[in-house]
C-alpha cells in the first residue's frame, strides 16, 4: 500500500479526482476476491460520512487535473464494502434480484444503484475498463474500481494484457521471481514472481487497481490508515 500510494502521489497530475480506501477494507476485497478465483467478483461501497478526508492529505495529492464536485461521497473515507455478486465477466455486473428490491433495472443501470461506489475484479486480465465497464459505470453515483489479478494455473483464459490504458501495480516494487518447484527439473513455465498463495491454491502473480468516472477520466487512490493517513506519510 507504501507503494501504491507513493506512485499516486508522482501521477498526481494525471487524476481528476482523488479516493481513500482503508487499508482494512483493501484487506478484506482482496481475500474475497482471492477465495473467488477464478470467478470475478462484484463489491459495492459506500462513503463514510463520518469520516472526511484530512486537508493536509487531499493538499497534497490534488493535482493539476482536479476537478471538485466531480462524483457522490466525494472527500469521505470510503466505507464497508459488500460482496454483491460472484461469476464470469457477463453475469457478475446484474445484481441478483434480491438486491435490487425490484427496481426498474433500466433506469437506474443492471447494477440497481444501490452502492455508491462499485468494484469488480478482472481475473487474468488487466485492471483496464472494458466497453461493458465504461457502460455499467454510467449509472455509478460514486466511482468504479478494477482489481487485476493476474494467477496461475489460469485455467481458460490465459493472462490478458492487451488493451490500453494506464497500468498500476499494487504490489512491492522489488519481487524476485520464483520457480515452480514442481517443475524442477524441467525448464519452469513461469518465470514469473509470486507473490502468495490463494487459499484455492491459485499462485498469485501480480495485483492491480485502478479507479476511473464514468465520464471516463482516471481517480487517485490511496490507501489510508485508521486515522485518515496514507501508508507512507509522511512522503
Ligand atoms: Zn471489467
Amino acid at each position: 500500500m507504501s507503494a501504491y500510494n507513493a506512485d499516486s502521489l508522482a501521477n498526481k497530475d494525471g487524476y481528476s479526482g482523488l479516493i481513500q480506501i482503508p487499508g482494512d477494507i483493501l484487506q478484506q476485497i482482496l481475500f474475497w476476491s482471492l477465495e473467488s478465483l477464478p470467478d470475478e467478483i462484484l463489491v459495492g461501497l459506500d462513503s463514510d460520512n463520518t469520516r472526511p478526508h484530512l486537508s493536509e492529505v487531499d493538499d497534497l495529492f490534488y493535482g493539476d487535473e482536479f476537478e471538485e464536485g466531480k462524483f457522490a461521497g466525494e472527500g469521505f473515507v470510503l466505507g464497508d464494502a459488500t460482496i454483491v455478486n460472484r461469476g464470469d465477466s457477463f453475469s457478475v455486473h446484474h445484481v441478483p434480484e434480491e438486491w435490487t428490491d425490484g427496481i426498474f433495472t433500466q433506469s437506474r443501470g443492471p447494477r440497481g444503484g444501490r452502492f455508491i461506489h462499485w468494484l469488480h475484479t478482472h481475473p487474468n486480465a488487466v485492471a483496464i475498463p472494458s466497453k461493458q465497464d465504461a457502460e455499467a459505470a454510467q449509472h455509478t453515483l460514486g466511482v468504479d474500481m478494477i482489481l487485476g489479478i493476474e494467477f496461475s494455473p489460469s485455467g481458460p483464459l490465459p493472462w490478458y494484457d492487451d488493451a490500453e490504458g494506464v497500468r498500476r501495480k499494487l504490489q512491492p516494487n522489488d519481487i524476485a521471481p520464483v520457480k515452480n518447484k514442481r517443475q524442477r527439473g524441467w525448464f519452469s513455465k513461469s518465470e514469473k514472481p509470486v507473490l502468495g498463495i490463494a487459499p484455492t491454491g491459485h499462485q498469485i502473480h501480480g495485483l492491480e487497481l485502478i479507479s476511473f468516472h464514468k465520464s471516463g477520466t482516471g481517480i487517485n487512490v490511496i490507501f489510508v490508515n485508521d486515522e485518515g493517513y496514507p501508508y507512507g506519510w509522511p512522503f
